[in-house]
């Protein structure tokens, strides 16, 4: 099952972006169920908004351990 959760940007506009857990964790974990270990999952993750091009999109370790239910 695919977890999102949604993050708004760090921009003016502060839009709604919807992060594909899975999807943002495959370059780091093989993802079967969620990593195995917090340890596995990058500190933070720093993405570009897909609405405007200067806001940031911040996705911490502990929202990815929060939205895992560890
Ligand atoms: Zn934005």
């Amino acid at each position: 099952m695919a977890k999102t959760i949604n993050v708004r940007c760090n921009g003016l506009g502060r839009h709604v972006n919807e992060v594909h857990l899975d999807t943002l964790l495959q370059p780091t974990t093989v993802l079967r169920g969620g990593p195995r270990n917090a340890e596995d999952i990058p500190e933070r993750f720093d993405l570009p908004c897909r609405e405007c091009a200067d806001g940031r999109v911040i996705v911490t370790r502990e929202m990815i351990k929060k939205a895992l239910g560890r």
